[in-house]
């Protein structure tokens, strides 16, 4: 058992005010797994304190005692390698091969890359009649969701400390041992007092408690549209800066030429990686009305390449979050055969043989109209739509109507028709073909996918503010 009772605020592991704990469920055994505090609106108030404090010291260390610290951390966090994969794959119920691939991989890259980003980073910049300066916004409050708990937390705290920002985290009640683990990295690091706070607890309290406070200038919030709207909302209250990252449901396009077997595993794989609870995943998946059929014979042909089981073992779909999430799954399957789309593969129910954990059936809709609510509602499990289109602009055309822009994908060969498909999908990240992951690239989304970007040099930027000089003495 993972028992953390205590918040971590201004450098020290410090009793809750409140006597409320929350117990974590490992998804593949049903099972509590540890307990944690919810903390009260006082453990708020003490930790944004604790940053405030710390504020003007740490916003003027020199840009190479950030770089020194980014490092620090990555160093450290190398050093936490096993408990970190262990600790996802027991709270987010992730495949240990994702969890290290994936998740452990993800937090690393960030701090490196935070490091990395600051070192090229220029704070003042003279534009001959005046001079502009980048100066750090302020206090930040930072609110992440659960299924990617070192990959969001890592991006922003990372950014937050290169730009100079002292931070409170609340990360989400269903795993907050990452967070935990973190929070031991920047003690081993030497991150100075103050500069990081962890308040664990509810989005209700400690979640409206940081888009409401008055002494935090930003939040960034990770999670879903209905809390981004509330985070908004609280946040007009105090005019605070804000950045949003949220859902998605980004089409992959399939090109006329594309290889239709390596096609089929990109699309399974979307659905796969982290049992669908991806916000960038492709669940819209574009084929050309004439390759429907080898397409779907395709998929069949590949999806006994993602094994669906326990995450301890050679798995590489594990269980839902939550019996909640798996009953959201449900739903949209059966909404999607009351729809009319047909099931190539999957369905509801569990896969056979594993009654314990929330495991969902990997499941495939084809003949699905992008009207449908399947095509058009963020489903967050192991569930993905076949669209047939005729001509590329019609397959555009498509990819672009939904209220989302997080990501696009195209798989293909002729440059021309990628480059047609990458500038004309409206989403802010496109990746053609089976491309690297870079994390200097900026990551956010359009329309209702969200307000800013993270990753690298332009994650820091959010935690800027951007002073005019005029007149400054040269
Ligand atoms: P959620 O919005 O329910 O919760 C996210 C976080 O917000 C949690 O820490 C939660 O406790 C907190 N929260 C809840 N109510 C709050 C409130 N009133 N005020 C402030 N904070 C509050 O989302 P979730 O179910 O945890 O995560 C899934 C969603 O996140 C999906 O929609 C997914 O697409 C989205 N997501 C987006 C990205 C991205 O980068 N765009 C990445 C991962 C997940």
């Amino acid at each position: 058992m993972r028992n953390q009772l205590k918040h971590f605020i201004h450098g020290e592991w410090v009793e809750s005010t409140g006597s409320e704990t929350y117990d974590v469920i490992n998804p593949a055994t049903e099972e509590v797994m540890g307990t944690i505090s919810m903390g009260t609106k006082e453990d708020l108030d003490k930790a944004v304190a604790a940053a405030k404090q710390a504020l003007p010291s740490f916003s003027q260390t020199s840009k190479q005692e950030r770089v020194e610290m980014l490092e620090r951390i990555a160093e450290e966090y190398e050093k936490r390698k096993d408990d970190i994969i262990e600790t996802i794959t027991d709270e987010l119920g992730s495949p240990q091969k994702i969890s290290e691939k994936v998740h452990y991989s993800m937090g690393y890259n960030h701090f490196s890359q935070a490091a990395e980003s600051l070192k090229d980073f220029s704070f003042m910049e003279d534009r001959g009649g005046h001079t502009v300066v980048k100066e750090t916004i302020g206090v930040s409050g930072l609110i992440t969701p659960w299924n990617f708990p070192t990959n969001q937390t890592s991006t922003k705290i990372a950014s937050a400390f290169a730009a100079g920002s002292p931070v409170i985290l609340k990360p989400a009640e269903m795993t907050p041992f990452a967070a935990i683990i973190l929070t031991e990295i920047f003690e081993a690091a030497g991150v100075p007092k103050g500069v990081f706070n962890l308040v664990n607890g509810s989005g209700e309290v400690i979640g409206n408690g940081i888009s409401s406070h008055p002494d935090i200038d930003f939040v960034s919030f990770t999670g879903s549209g209905a809390v981004g709207k509330k985070i908004m909302e609280n946040a007009s209250e105090t005019i605070k800066n804000f950045a949003l990252e949220l859902g998605g449901k980004s089409p992959l396009i399939v090109l006329e030429d594309a290889d239709v077997e390596a096609a089929a595993r990109a699309a399974v794989n979307h659905i796969a990686t982290n049992t669908g609870q991806v916000c960038s995943a492709a669940t819209r998946v574009l084929v050309p009305s004439k390759m429907k059929k080898s397409f779907e014979e395709a998929v069949l042909k590949v999806l006994p390449e993602f094994p669906v089981g326990d995450p301890r073992e050679d798995n590489l779909i594990g269980p839902l979050i939550s019996k909640k999430q798996w009953d959201t799954v449900q739903s949209y399957i059966e909404k999607g055969v009351d729809e009319g789309a047909s099931l190539l593969t999957g369905g509801t129910g569990k896969p056979e043989g594993l009654e314990q954990g929330y495991y969902a059936k990997p499941t495939v809709f084809t003949d699905v109209q992008n009207n449908m609510v399947i095509a058009q509602e963020e489903i967050f499990g192991p569930v993905t739509t076949i669209i047939t289109y005729d001509t590329l602009d019609e397959a555009i055309n498509i990819a672009n109507e939904t209220i989302y822009g997080l990501a696009g994908y195209v798989i293909g060969n002729d440059p021309e028709n990628l480059r047609k498909a990458a500038t004309g999908i409206r989403a802010g990240r496109i990746k053609v073909n089976d491309t690297e992951a870079d994390f200097s690239a900026p990551f956010g989304g359009y329309k209702q996918s969200g307000i800013g970007r993270e990753w690298g040099d332009y994650g820091i930027e959010e935690y800027l503010e951007t002073k005019t000089i005029l007149g400054f003495p040269s």
